[in-house]
């Protein structure tokens, strides 16, 4: 189905066997808060290095996959029929970095993200500005060879295991004064504090404190790109990261699917397993019907990009497939705990992981509603006729 080559298979086959081994270490991670013992975790990040899972995106003449687009979802897809972000140690490095990165910055941030060796967290949302992030109040001040950045950010996903951020703030003078500039900071840095740590729903070892940024010097050559830019690099990596979210979403529905099937020809209710009942029927065939039109978007989009889409309709794709995703994902969660009723209540439920964790999907990397607006707003640009 869905005409992938031999190649795609393998490396799906090869994702898919890993989130296999995975699975079972779900409750684990659920019941201790998502940490499991450290080797645990190296060994999974090793195995991911093995298996050619680990950036799958970034290009091959700096050590990464280098593969297709298309490719790259196929395995995030997998990594998302895992539950507590353990396919997270499948990561994909800023693909959008390699391009624009000095020599310098390639050595020092991208072959060691690429190698697993150092890992990144995203400083942009602020309290005030989220959906808007035009509306950054962070600033950064040229100050001789170093920029001195301030700002406080929120949501910092995989700040207590990262170990550099890039951070996004409004150029406080210069020729761009108040244009965006994206950094490059090392952590820890002497001024970067955590000053809240929230719980969220999800139980993953991932977190994503409060984190201030009080006059942090960093070298000009930890600027990316020129002045000016920081909006750009934005764009490019939420566009990223919503094809990567809907991929996952796959992943989920999937899994989610093939439980409550299993479970609904099992579970006998006066004499009948319970799929013989209509209502729960349609629970099941809505739930597969949707996830075979969201697969088909994400596929198709993946292609778009492989094919050399104009960035513009691939923006406008990547938010089609990240709603619809995320949105069919949700529902799906819904009816899984639905099926699995008390059971699907129980934190040891895959059903009750996912409908925590998938909430998420629907607001992180731009709400639905933004999705929607970055929609119909190119829909009246160029007609809806090129976008889909
Ligand atoms: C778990 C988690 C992890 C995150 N990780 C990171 C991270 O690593 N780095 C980072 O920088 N950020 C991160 N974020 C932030 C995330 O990207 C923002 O939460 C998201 O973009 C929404 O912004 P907001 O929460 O400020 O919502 P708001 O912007 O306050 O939106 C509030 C409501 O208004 C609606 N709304 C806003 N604008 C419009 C519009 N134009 N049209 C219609 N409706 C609109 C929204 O859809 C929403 O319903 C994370 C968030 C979460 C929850």
């Amino acid at each position: 189905m869905y005409g992938l080559s031999d190649e795609d298979l393998a490396i799906q086959s090869r994702a898919r066997s890993f989130a296999d081994e995975l699975i079972p270490f779900e409750v684990q991670a659920e019941m201790d808060s998502g940490e499991l013992p450290p080797d645990v975790t190296a060994g999974h990040a090793k195995r991911a290095q093995e298996l050619g899972l680990h950036s799958t995106n970034m290009p091959t003449e700096l050590g990464g996959g280098g593969c297709s687009m298309l490719q790259v979802v196929l395995v995030q897809e997998q990594m998302g029929r895992v539950t507590n972000a353990l396919g997270w140690v499948a990561a994909t490095p800023p693909s959008w970095l390699p391009p624009i990165a000095t020599p310098y910055q390639l050595e020092q941030f991208v072959r060691p993200a690429i190698a697993g060796q150092r890992e990144e967290c995203y400083a942009i949302t602020e309290e005030g500005a989220g959906s808007d992030v035009a509306g950054l109040q962070a600033t950064a001040r040229r100050d001789g060879e170093e920029y001195v950045l301030n700002g406080v950010k929120w949501h910092v996903t995989s700040y207590n295991s990262a170990d550099f951020a890039f951070f996004q703030g409004v150029l406080a003078d210069g020729p761009h004064a108040g244009e965006h500039a994206m950094f490059l900071v090392d952590l820890p840095s002497p001024g970067v504090t955590v000053l809240r740590n929230p719980a969220y729903s999800h139980t993953i070892s991932h977190h994503h404190p409060i984190v201030e940024f009080a006059d942090v010097r960093v070298p000009a050559s930890h600027l990316i790109g020129a002045e000016g830019d920081g909006m750009t690099f934005a764009y490019e990596w939420f566009r990223f990261e919503r094809l990567m979210v809907a991929a996952r979403c796959l992943g989920a529905a999937e899994r989610l699917t093939s439980e409550m099937t299993t479970f609904a020809k099992e579970r006998q209710v006066s004499g009948r397993p319970i799929s013989e009942f209509g209502t729960v029927a349609a629970m099941l065939a809505d739930s597969l019907t949707e996830l075979f039109a969201a697969r088909s978007l994400v596929y198709e989009t993946a292609r778009g990009i492989d094919r050399g889409h104009d960035v513009k309709i691939a923006h406008a794709q990547c938010s089609m497939a990240k709603l619809y995703a995320s949105e069919m994902a949700g529902r799906v969660a819904d009816r899984a705990v639905q099926v699995f009723a008390g059971r699907g209540y129980m934190r040891e439920n895959v059903a009750e992981r996912f409908y925590r964790e998938l909430r998420v999907e629907r607001i992180w990397e731009g709400t639905s509603e933004v999705q929607r607006a970055i929609i119909a707003a190119q829909m009246t640009k160029r007609g809806p006729a090129v976008l889909a």
